[in-house]
């Protein structure tokens, strides 16, 4: 029997200040057409995929029917793009239908991208290229299984109706699930206008909504910018353990849950190098792979400024103790990047002298330009037979510089504990065999965008769903790009 779609909505957002969102509806669209429903995400939120119509979904995630107990809004932020504070954007192509707590008791937005515009759309038509929505959900999707904090791609649909960029597109929407869609920007839109009650408004509404221990902390909101650097220093050493670059890290794009937030120019690296950089619109590489934990670290500085009027009236000592906090980013970063790296390296215990072997490693991977993806997996082979180990050997240019780095990592692996079994079992869990090739990502849009064929995109998502197993399903999937079909830019996700 088709049911509708019912969430259990509790906007705890909508509740706050009038001056926090505007209320606004989405447009409907001409034609709605499902391209996917993301079925267990579905059924986490409470709803069944069997007893759900395609075509209610599509017209639910077009936004042309509301769901009951939605009441949208578009929220309000700020934010600094690249460097640049800008001190309004806002939601201008996202309306947030609402709020459910999920099946474990998780409270998630549910919010619509690409929807039309609303107050803060700017010059903006508020809409969503299909290239952009399926990259999102592929990106989105991979990183979860991958282990990595972020929000979700609960839908997609076409919309019938063109977006114009450079080129004419087909239009699209993605139904996005985040355990919310704060930001740092969205403490810095009001901090930027002076209006300290909002920001302790706000700061109170994210203790009791993500960090609730914080609340029971002499100095809440300085036990908030401790919470929020913790994790951001875990999410950011776990994209550096898998190759993941961001791409825009503004601090609009921030998530102050610690989520990966805003797809856009986003791209896994292949050969490996800090300086990587895929984005279009990077034109200096201040989004560069390496330069990813100073980035978060700079943007946590913008954070913290915010909430110091609510940290004793921004005395001294205050600025003093954030900014030791902030100082400190550095090290909590470095304790997650070793300890995952260890894990990488099949280390189950730890020494000093661990940071120079992995840093050995990755000097003789930059200078062979050796894939970061394979070099890793490959490893665990060699790990399990130290004879299995001319996978690994073969992807560096300068094979004696893998001997000589592979000499020190045995010696090392000599006083660890583990079997060679028991260690390679638990590389195979710290190195993924596939990752979302840039050129097989783009392949799989390209054949959705000009010839309407949304079987690459099914593909690659079943490929990705379990990225730390070796399957016969993966062939195609693992391997570098070749010379003629490597990717050098990606687009903003317009
Ligand atoms: P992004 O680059 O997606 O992080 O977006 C930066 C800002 O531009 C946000 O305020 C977006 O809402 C806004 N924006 C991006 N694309 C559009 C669009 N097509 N229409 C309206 N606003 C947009
Ligand atoms: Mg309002
Ligand atoms: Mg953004």
């Amino acid at each position: 029997t088709q049911q509708a779609i019912r969430f259990a909505f509790d906007n705890s957002y909508r509740r706050l200040p009038d001056h926090f969102h505007a209320r606004i509806r989405p447009t409907p669209v001409t034609a709605p057409g499902l391209i996917k429903l993301n079925a267990a995400l579905f059924e986490e939120l409470g709803l069944d995929p069997a007893a759900t119509d395609p075509e209610v979904a599509a017209l639910l995630f077009a936004g042309n029917r509301l769901p009951d107990g939605g009441d949208p809004i578009a929220m309000a932020y700020a934010g600094h793009q690249f460097g640049n504070f800008v001190p309004q954007l806002g939601d201008g192509r996202a309306i947030l239908l609402g709020e459910v707590v999920d099946r474990a008791g998780q409270r998630r937005d549910i919010q619509l991208k690409g929807s039309g515009q609303t107050p803060f759309s700017r010059s903006g038509d508020g809409r969503a290229a299909l290239g952009p929505v399926l990259r999102e959900y592929i990106l989105a999707e991979a990183m979860h299984a991958l282990g990595i904090p972020t929000t979700r791609a609960l839908a997609a649909v076409t919309t019938g109706e063109p977006v114009y960029r450079e080129t004419i597109l087909p239009g699209a929407i993605l139904t996005r699930i985040a355990s919310s869609h704060i930001r740092v920007g969205t403490f810095q839109y009001f901090g930027s206008r002076g209006d300290t009650e909002a920001v302790r408004h706000l700061a109170d509404h994210v203790i009791a909504r993500h960090y609730p221990e914080a609340a029971e902390t002499d100095s809440p909101y300085l036990a908030l910018i401790e919470a929020v650097l913790e994790r951001q220093a875990a999410l950011i050493a776990a994209w550096m353990h898998v190759g993941f670059i961001h791409g825009v890290m503004n601090t609009d794009n921030m998530a102050i849950s610690g989520e990966t937030i805003d797809y856009g120019p986003c791209a896994f690296m292949d050969a490996y190098d800090p300086a990587t950089v895929f984005s279009s619109i990077d034109r200096g590489g201040r989004y560069a792979y390496g330069n990813q934990p100073g980035i978060a670290q700079w943007n946590l500085a913008r954070f913290a400024e915010t909430l110091l009027p609510l940290i004793d009236g921004a005395s001294d000592a205050a600025i003093q103790q954030a900014t030791d906090l902030i100082r400190g980013f550095f090290g909590r970063y470095e304790e997650h990047w070793t300890a995952g790296m260890r894990r990488k390296l099949g280390l189950a215990t730890a020494e000093p002298d661990d940071v120079d072997l992995i840093h050995g490693l990755l000097d003789a991977m930059k200078t062979s330009g050796a894939d970061f993806t394979l070099t890793f997996r490959h490893l665990c082979d060699a790990a399990a037979d130290p004879r299995a180990d001319s996978g690994v050997r073969d992807l560096f240019v300068d094979r004696q510089a893998y001997e000589a780095w592979a000499a020190q990592w045995r010696t090392r692996l000599d006083r660890d504990p583990q079997t060679p079994a028991e260690r390679a079992e638990g590389m195979r869990r710290a190195n993924p065999a596939v990752i979302p090739r840039n050129h097989r990502v783009e392949q799989a849009l390209n054949a959705a965008v000009e010839q309407s064929d949304f079987g690459p995109f099914e593909a690659i998502l079943r490929v990705l769903e379990r990225p730390y197993e070796d399957r016969p399903d993966l062939a195609g999937y693992t391997e570098p790009p070749q010379e003629e079909e490597r990717v050098l830019k990606t687009f903003c996700g317009t």
